[in-house]
């Protein structure tokens, strides 16, 4: 089995980040981080035309409602249209039934728009996780193929440091999925966030290099699985007003993103994660299983 890399995107308003929950923005600033949403997933989707690469973009089923157009020009593109919930809330806000009713709500509002099945999730924030643990159960019941929700880290917020680094069966409760967890690079039994945020944009574009070189070299199927956001491609966006880590968290290493994705985009292959879940699954390779 060959190698993959998959470049994601999380479609959201710039508003809706994790850091900004108790955050109370005007109208008039939601809505320009909106137009922005807009306008920068447009440049990246020329950017990847550009490249010739194909990618999976988890968009906010609420945008399906707001931005049919982009939506629709993103699926027409051929890129895959995943679920990133309804509304951008964490895994953690819901019950089974709840996360259920969210996730059928964005999956469907999202399908009436592009007209073909949507079978991939990305929870906000990575926020599957052990005590979310029944979200795989809701996933595999609502016919998702594969979720890409569980970061193998060490983090404030998510991740599960002892799950695979590498796709895997997970287990909820009774019910199981494929999961592409996003990249680490493993460096002295520490599993790094390679795959975006931080890692993308404050250290040099060396350090995620090594992770998806580590990666190609690791056993078969290797996926290296990539995540970004359209605000992190939007410098000269309004700033929230956070604190001051979460603000160096959100801000630092804007003005290089695009030059680094485009260096990315141009020295290997991007399959859509549908693709690559679809691959596995017919090449019948063994993969690992792992209780959540
Ligand atoms: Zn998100």
């Amino acid at each position: 089995m060959e190698q993959f890399n998959v470049a994601s995107f999380d479609v959201e308003e710039h508003h809706r980040i994790e850091a900004a929950t108790a955050l109370n923005c005007s109208p008039e600033l939601k809505q320009d981080y909106a137009r922005r949403m807009e306008h920068t997933t447009r440049q990246l989707l020329d950017q990847l035309a550009d490249a010739k690469a194909k990618a999976t973009f988890y968009i906010v089923g609420q945008i399906a409602h707001t931005h049919p157009g982009l939506v629709r020009d993103i699926h027409a593109a051929g890129h895959e249209v995943g679920s990133h919930s309804w509304d951008h809330r964490r895994v953690h806000h819901f019950t089974p039934e709840s996360f259920r009713d969210d996730l059928l709500r964005s999956k469907h509002a999202l399908e009436d728009v592009i007209g073909s099945p949507v079978v991939g999730f990305r929870a906000p924030t990575f926020s599957v996780m052990r005590q979310t643990n029944w979200a795989i159960d809701v996933l595999a019941e609502c016919g998702f193929e594969y979720d890409s929700s569980i970061f193998p880290v060490r983090h404030d917020r998510y991740g599960v440091p002892d799950a695979p680094r590498s796709p895997f069966w997970v287990t909820g409760h009774s019910r199981e999925i494929l999961e592409l967890p996003p990249l680490t690079y493993r460096v002295m039994n520490f599993n790094l966030p390679v795959a975006g945020g931080g890692y993308f944009r404050l250290f040099p574009l060396g350090v995620m290099r090594a992770g998806l070189s580590q990666n190609a070299r690791s056993l078969p199927p290797a996926v290296a699985m990539l995540y970004f956001h359209p605000w992190e491609f939007d410098p000269e966006q309004p700033r929230l007003p956070l604190k001051r880590l979460a603000r160096w968290r959100t801000y630092v290493g804007m003005h290089r993103t695009t030059a680094r994705l485009n260096s990315l985009l141009r020295d290997r292959e991007f399959s859509r994660a549908v693709d690559v879940a679809r691959a596995i699954k017919a090449s019948g390779v063994e993969l690992p299983h792992f209780q959540l």
